[in-house]
């Protein structure tokens, strides 16, 4: 599908969008109270989460209907346009009859194809613009099929939140970012604006502003970041959430590059950077290549002396001469590991065809 999009705002001169407020809407003053502090500021659009979606029931599951009245009152008394997160039909036309400007997907929604078709058919029709969080596995599809859904209805002002996707094991990260993949969104869909939601990607204070900043170095177009007057007693993801005023202070020590330029010298200058890194991407390939084919005389001479393909040892060698290597080259252990292990796979599948054997069972191993 060749889709176009239109800005989902009137995107702020010079900088980024910027969305911020409270994880959940708990208490009319609460809402109030983060809306005045953050009024005024460089702040574009106002959140609060109305229903909540909880991974087990009894957690706090959001105030429902009557938050929507409180979203009202923003607006009339600071100004704030407003946001919220719909996850079904009824809840996009409670969100309309209340004049909320903005609506969002959440994660968990836009993972369930029938509840995106459910909400896209509440908005046919509807002139409102729509946020779809990734879905909370690294799918692009599953993302993608979202923002098709949405677009389909007849709505063009759509943007992405990228919030991270759920990981199983240890990491830094509530939900690892995994920026390539909302890189690949990008590339493939130029104009679709798109948002860091960097409290869900975090899941913690301390690491906010380094992930905001990756993001804006990444050319996104905004940020959504939680923001709480009592973080450490908010109802939901307490954890991650900073007062207005530890808001303010972060994006203010954000660095805001433009993504391009018209200083001719400095253009020249990137030209001829990327020209070198073209050259040795060719060269890198040429090497490869050339990788190649010594496996293809290696297969074969092993396939004369009737020798199998995976040897083991020298597999381990290699591994850790070159990670050796690589530290001194200032290279992680991951990516010479990553690299590795796919010239190796590569290699094995030259030596495999010229010996004209199955693989089955090595390419596993490789
Ligand atoms: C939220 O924004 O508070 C939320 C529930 O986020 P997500 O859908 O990204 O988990
Ligand atoms: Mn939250």
């Amino acid at each position: 599908m060749d889709l176009t999009f239109q800005p989902i705002l009137d995107k702020p001169a010079g900088r980024p969008i910027y969305i911020a407020g409270p994880c959940s809407a708990e208490t009319e003053e609460q809402v109030l109270e983060t809306a005045r502090g953050l009024a005024g500021h460089q702040v574009d659009l106002f959140r609060a989460g109305i229903w909540k979606p909880r991974t087990r029931p009894g957690s706090f599951e959001g105030v429902g209907t009557v938050g929507l009245s409180w979203l009202k009152r923003v607006k009339e008394e600071t100004g704030l346009k407003v946001t919220t997160e719909v996850a079904k039909a009824d809840h996009v036309y409670e969100a309309i009859k209340y004049g909320i400007d903005v609506l969002w997907i959440g994660a968990r929604t836009t993972v369930n194809p029938f509840s995106v078709q459910e909400i896209a058919d509440a908005i046919r029709g509807l002139d409102i613009p729509v946020l779809i969080k990734n879905p909370i596995n690294p799918d692009l599809s599953l993302w993608i099929g979202a923002i098709e859904r949405i677009y389909k209805a007849g709505v063009r002002r759509i943007g992405v939140i990228h919030r991270g996707f759920s990981f199983h094991g240890e990491t830094m990260y509530r939900n690892v970012p995994r920026w390539q993949i909302a890189i690949d969104l990008k590339r493939r869909f130029p104009d679709l604006v798109m948002i860091c939601d960097n409290s869900h990607i975090c899941g913690r204070r301390d690491i906010l502003l380094d992930v905001a900043q990756r993001a804006l170095d990444l050319n996104y177009d905004g940020l959504m970041t939680e923001v709480h007057p009592d973080p450490d007693n908010a109802w939901s993801d307490a954890a991650q959430q900073i007062t207005p005023e530890q808001y303010h202070d972060l994006i203010k020590q954000l660095v805001y590059r433009l993504p391009t330029t018209d200083d001719i010298q400095f253009l020249e200058t990137l030209d001829h950077l990327r020209q070198e890194i073209d050259d040795i991407d060719n060269e890198i390939l040429n090497l490869m290549g050339k990788r190649m084919e010594l496996a293809d005389k290696i297969g074969l001479y092993k396939k004369r002396n009737n020798i199998s393909i995976l040897q083991t040892d020298r597999w381990n060698e290699i591994m850790e001469r070159n990670l050796a290597k690589g530290r001194l080259q200032g290279l992680s252990d991951a990516f010479v590991e990553a690299i590795l292990r796919a010239i190796h796979q590569e290699s094995i599948n030259h030596q495999a065809s010229v010996m004209n054997e199955k693989t089955a069972g090595i390419e596993d191993e490789a």
